[in-house]
């Protein structure tokens, strides 16, 4: 990765800037910088040709014909969080790859850019077929989506329901492309609820009847096919994203002992309204797939998805009892999380992925990045490094995942008992 070097001019007291500027992964980086001189934040985009071109797009201000001599020098790199402060390259922290070498190791760096440049190459190649395909599954148009999983997958032998082939073929397909980002978590909470989830549909189980019937109805219904799609489109979303919230994943990184530094790090480009929008949307849609999840243990341990009563007491803390699964859905988010306590794995992996405080900070409209300190103010508390929000941030993939494999084993019961 090289790095180009623009002079530039302030747009508020005209101090000339010399721009150092990382090339990173995508044909298009957006970043910002803040005048040294009188703290104001410029935005801009160096747009990279894939070779050794680049051009520069700026808010306001402008490029300078030459560099010289005493320029103050700006190190940024919109891919990886830095110190802000650091004065030179000569600095270990100057250099924003040289400071995460230290921090996480080289070796484990590489790894991360070789899987991120995988990972874009795979939304250049597949993402927007992925989308289509995505599309006729919604929809039901095997005809079409037959036509473009054949590309992907070999045949199947004929004694495998096409309902099970299409839908396994389909969420494998999903996953496998999103495994360059999903594999980093060494815990893999994704894997994790997903074979505790599927693990409930043993056919042993002394309500498997009841619990098909459960299936049946709800794929049946359109609160179903919405969260699904709305799922599919919120992944949508995090493919588009993806140059905002890796960095995050590069912070998850960072060792236990020396995760303070999150709060130090600075990151030069600015996503925070889309990465806020898309974070509500799948906080919201995931608590929304927990009616699938709850509905099931109960179904699969008490013969009907409405046991709640039953069970309450093994339920830990203050928590409402809903007096069946419909009156479980308008629960509010929080109380509807309680009731995984009757899923341990999903459990704990829960609030690490869909953090309940941040969440809320975002439903403020009063919170805000600011860009000169690179903190989100919120309505009440200290205000939160930015880094720290894209950390979290980024976690969303995996909770998505998961749920989305919950509708998948809906569908497949439905189908096929
Ligand atoms: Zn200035």
């Amino acid at each position: 990765m090289g790095v180009v070097r623009y002079p530039v001019e302030c747009p508020g007291c005209e101090g000339e800037i010399l721009l150092r500027l990382a090339v990173g992964l995508d044909e298009r980086q957006p970043f910002f910088y803040i005048c040294p001189t009188c703290k104001a934040a410029t935005r801009g985009a160096l747009l990279w040709d894939g070779g050794v071109g680049t051009s520069l797009e700026l808010a306001d201000g402008r490029v300078l014909d030459s560099e010289h001599n005493g320029m103050i020098a700006l190190h940024i790199n919109p891919d990886i969080p830095a110190i802000a402060d650091a004065k030179s390259m000569m600095q270990p922290e100057g250099s924003a790859t040289i400071f995460f070498s230290c921090l996480i190791g080289a070796e484990r760096l590489d790894h991360f850019f070789t899987r991120s440049r995988d990972f874009r190459s795979l939304v250049k190649s597949d993402w927007l077929k992925l989308q289509r395909l995505t599309t006729y599954y919604l929809n039901r148009d095997w005809l079409h989506f037959d036509r473009i999983i054949a590309e992907y997958t070999p045949e199947q032998p004929s004694s495998v329901p096409e309902a099970l082939r299409r839908e396994d073929q389909f969420h494998r397909l999903l996953s496998l492309f999103f495994a360059p980002i999903w594999t980093f978590d060494e815990r893999k909470p994704f894997v994790v609820m997903k074979a505790s989830f599927n693990g409930i549909w043993n056919p042993n189980c002394q309500h498997s009847a009841e619990v098909s019937e459960f299936a049946k109805s709800e794929v049946a219904s359109e609160y179903f096919t919405a969260v699904q799609r709305d799922l599919f489109e919120h992944l949508n979303r995090y493919v588009q994203l993806v140059g905002g919230l890796l960095p995050g994943l590069l912070c998850d990184m960072i060792p236990q002992e020396k995760q303070d530094e999150v709060d130090r790090l600075r990151l030069f480009r600015d996503d925070y309204e889309q990465i806020r929008d898309l974070y509500v949307q799948v906080f919201e849609s995931c608590h929304k797939a927990l009616r699938w999840v709850v509905g099931t243990v109960l179904c699969a341990n008490h013969g009907t998805p409405d046991a709640f009563a039953k069970v309450s007491a093994s339920i830990p803390g203050k928590h409402r009892t809903p007096s069946s699964i419909d009156r479980y859905t308008e629960l509010p988010s929080a109380e509807k999380r309680k009731w995984l306590a009757l899923i341990p794995e999903w459990n704990d992996a829960w609030d690490p992925l869909l953090d309940r405080s941040l969440r809320n900070d975002f439903g403020h409209a009063s919170a805000r990045h600011d860009l000169p300190t690179g903190l989100i103010q919120r309505h009440e508390g200290k205000p939160l490094a930015y880094t720290r929000m894209v950390q979290l941030a980024q976690r969303i993939l995996q909770p998505l995942l998961a749920c989305t494999n919950v509708m998948k084993i809906l569908r497949i019961a439905a189908a096929i008992t």
